[in-house]
């Protein structure tokens, strides 16, 4: 053990999307970062390269631009310039516009593994950022002026302490549960098979949202293909996953019906079960939890990697107005109360839609047909639907 201890103002615990892109917002009030990733950055099997797109909202498109990020993804960024939800069996859709927004686009569809690159190719060009990789933080011990931790690395172990503690290591989150912080955890009994598959016709840019009864299917833009996540009922995925590519790209299609002219193929299929979580202090004595670590939430609508950067980018803008201690306790507490509400729309948002299309038999499955077919055709309506997907101009930081 190395007798010194290092000292940062900030220690950022896991570099998975969330810790690295905090990094990148943090750079930016001028104080000393340190972001501690344990699996090796380059590796396949980090987290952050895994087969999955993200659909990033407009507002974290331009956050990531006003972190130097985008520039590195602006090519394999796909513009999503129309969305489309409908439901299986029922008549009512929705159809909404990015023009009739005066945007180019909602948003943008994103291979996980090419973000993941860029912000840790960014990572490593700032210089108040000392990224630890592989390293571990175990540990953490709160003073009244800090935290100290026990830091892992190839070349030994290290003492640590940061003024502030970010707890950014996903939804098991070891050091969560050393902290003391308890979590809620609600079981979706469902497992989103994630894969890429050509469709039959290009996507022109349309996003589609496709409730099944029993889950859900969200195919997203990319280059030539298209991105799926297909949420299906747990009891459903041995039956599907025994069969070959080809029967279950006709599955696939199946449940999506003729949009696109369905899949001809898909590519490797990666599975993931579903489950809410929310950590019961997203604040504390100068620590702050983020991403998984403080919600993982249900990706029907696509909201949890930008929750987490809207966030970083309110972390940022609290630190760089109030400059100083970054872990003091009024700090901490501002953060906390300005990132609130999102948080509060974003948790209720994502755990009640697919139950609304899921559970909701007779009378209230054909209201619902109605309030679609209503929605497409009310602009206001509309508008407020399509909100989330924008990601709300006042979330936009300054
Ligand atoms: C199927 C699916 C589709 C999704 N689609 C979207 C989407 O379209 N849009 C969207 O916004 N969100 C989406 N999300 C949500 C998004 O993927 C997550 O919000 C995001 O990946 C969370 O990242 P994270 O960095 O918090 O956690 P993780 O990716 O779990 O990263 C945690 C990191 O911490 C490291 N770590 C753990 N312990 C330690 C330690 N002690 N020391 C050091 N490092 C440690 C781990 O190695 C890991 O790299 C989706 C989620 C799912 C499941």
């Amino acid at each position: 053990m190395s007798s010194s201890t290092l000292r940062f103002d900030v220690l950022i615990a896991g570099g998975g999307l969330v810790g690295s892109s905090l990094a990148c917002a943090l750079a930016s009030t001028g104080l000393d970062i340190a972001l501690v990733e344990r699996v090796p950055v380059q590796a396949q099997q980090a987290p952050h390269y895994d087969e999955r797109s993200s659909a990033l909202s407009l507002a974290s498109a331009v956050s990531l631009a006003r972190l130097g990020v985008w520039p590195a993804l602006a090519e394999a960024a796909r513009p999503i310039r129309h969305i489309h939800v409908s439901e299986r069996g029922k008549l009512g859709v929705v159809r909404l516009h990015a023009a009739d927004h005066e945007l180019a686009a909602f948003g943008y569809t994103l291979p996980n593994r090419v973000l993941g690159r860029a912000l840790q190719a960014r990572v490593q060009s700032l210089d108040n950022v000392h990224l630890f990789n592989p390293a571990e933080v175990q540990a953490p011990l709160r003073r009244a002026d800090g935290v100290t931790l026990r830091l892992s690395a190839a070349d030994g172990e290290h003492t640590v302490m940061a003024r502030l503690l970010v707890v950014a290591d996903g939804a098991e989150s070891p050091l969560r549960a050393a902290l003391g912080i308890p979590v809620r955890r609600y079981d979706y009994e469902q497992t989103a098979l994630v894969f890429n598959a050509t469709p039959r016709q290009d996507t022109a840019g349309w996003a589609h949202e496709r409730f099944t009864g029993c889950g859900a299917l969200a195919v997203l833009p990319l280059e030539r293909r298209v991105a799926v996540v297909w949420t299906v009922p747990n009891t459903a995925v041995p039956a599907l996953l025994a069969q070959p590519p080809a029967a279950l790209a006709a599955a696939a299609s199946a449940a999506f019906g003729q949009r696109l002219g369905g899949f001809t193929q898909i590519g490797r299929l990666a599975r993931w079960p579903l489950q809410g979580l929310h950590a019961e202090r997203l604040v504390d004595e100068r620590v702050v939890l983020t991403g998984n670590a403080a919600h993982a939430v249900h990706p029907i609508a696509a909201q949890g990697f930008n929750l987490s950067l809207f966030e970083a980018m309110r972390l940022a803008e609290v630190m760089r107005q109030q400059p100083g201690d970054p872990g003091a306790a009024a700090l901490v507490r501002r953060y906390a109360a300005l990132t609130a509400p999102r948080r509060a729309a974003v948790t209720r948002f994502t755990h009640w839609l697919p139950r609304l299309f899921e559970r909701a038999p007779g009378t209230l499955g054909h209201l619902r047909s109605l309030g679609m077919l209503g929605l497409d055709l009310a602009p206001a309506a509309k508008r407020a639907f399509a909100r989330p997907a924008i990601g709300l101009p006042e979330h936009l930081p300054a």
